[in-house]
């Protein structure tokens, strides 16, 4: 009896505290699992605000304009084989999913997996227009900066640029990183930041393609994927190639890394570089374990360390969203 009693003195404390909250959520970051997220949110009736500070959304999936082409992958990726994954992407997102061989099916056995017929800007797009058509959902290009947690009220603080918002909630993934208020979280004095190097080479070969997804060509280079059969090159008879390396340095290796395309017999041998860019992914990390101390309730980490981590959520977000 006594036990039902503070539980009700609990319950009714908690809905005298609680303050009315411009959003019911808060997602930082816009990588694959956060935007699927906010459209779950929003199809549970939510008002969901999305904060990328960046002016393309995607995070590591996110497209760039690089050596004149439009909407090429950030680097390499892959998604694996999952046929759940796949058809959750298919139904619930409106992605066209092809293997990822040559040629690119829609049916092959998808040795090398699943993968986006218009590369990762199909999956972004698609997810950023579910979200415009939603009235409740809001998308600002724009940094969270610091956030205060107030556990007794139900209430988190944003400052994000010049504006402060309140929400119900807060869902960030490890890659959010911000300042927290509260002083009982301590910041590192360093924080952690990653670098991902990237060399792009546009290559004039009359040959068909003839690899999608490779690890380690050659010394140096991470992984190597074709990107030609994603984006619309200027003219035929051209191959755009995305190359993740191991550490900046290896930007000098381009000529080597060439010539392993073409004695892997990757590309034809008359090959020419017609255009060769770097672009640098950068990420820091916020230790997570300390903040969900602070944030108890108000808080939410997605597990976004893999893209195949999205098969932990497929249920839940399968409840509530929309088949397209
Ligand atoms: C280059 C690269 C390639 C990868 N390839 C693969 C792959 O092929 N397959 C796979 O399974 N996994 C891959 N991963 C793993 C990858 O980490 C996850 O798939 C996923 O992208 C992680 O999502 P995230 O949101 O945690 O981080 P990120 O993808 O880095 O996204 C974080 C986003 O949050 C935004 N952000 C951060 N702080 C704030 C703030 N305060 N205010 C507003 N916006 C903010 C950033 O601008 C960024 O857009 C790759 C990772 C990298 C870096």
């Amino acid at each position: 009896m006594m036990r039902i009693l503070i539980i009700l003195a609990l319950f009714i404390r908690g809905l005298l505290c609680a303050v009315e909250t411009d959003f019911d959520v808060v997602i930082v970051g816009s990588s694959p699992i956060p935007l699927i997220e906010a459209v779950y949110q929003l199809e549970c009736g939510k008002k969901v605000l999305i904060l990328e500070k960046n002016e393309r959304c995607g995070g590591a999936w996110k497209s760039i304009d690089i050596c004149g082409i439009a909407n090429a992958d950030l680097g390499c990726h892959t998604i694996g084989n999952d046929a759940r994954i796949s058809s959750f992407l298919k139904d619930y997102i409106g992605c066209r999913m092809f293997c990822l061989e040559e040629p690119f099916t829609e049916n092959g056995r998808c040795n090398k997996g699943i993968y986006f017929s218009k590369g990762c800007h199909e999956l972004i797009s698609c997810l950023e227009k579910i979200i415009q058509s939603h009235e409740n959902g809001i998308l600002l290009h724009q940094e969270l900066q610091s956030v205060f947690f107030d556990v007794e009220r139900g209430c988190v603080y944003l400052t994000v640029e010049n504006d402060r918002y309140t929400s119900a909630k807060l869902i960030i993934t490890a890659a959010s990183c911000f300042y927290v208020e509260n002083p009982t979280f301590s910041h590192p004095s360093n924080p952690h930041v990653q670098l991902f190097p990237h060399l792009y080479l546009l290559v004039e070969d009359a040959g068909p393609v003839k690899f999608s997804y490779l690890n380690g060509i050659t010394t140096g280079m991470s992984r190597a994927m074709n990107l030609t059969p994603f984006v619309d090159l200027p003219k035929e008879g051209m191959q755009l190639i995305a190359i993740q390396m191991h550490k900046q340095t290896d930007y000098n290796a381009e000529a080597n890394f060439f010539e392993a395309f073409k004695s892997k017999k990757l590309i034809s041998p008359d090959a020419k570089i017609v255009c060769s860019e770097t672009y640098l992914y950068q990420t820091s990390t916020i230790n997570t374990a300390a903040l969900q101390k602070v944030g108890g309730p108000l808080l939410e980490v997605l597990q976004t360390s893999a893209f195949t981590n999205m098969s932990q959520y497929i249920d839940k977000w399968k409840m509530r969203m929309i088949i397209r």
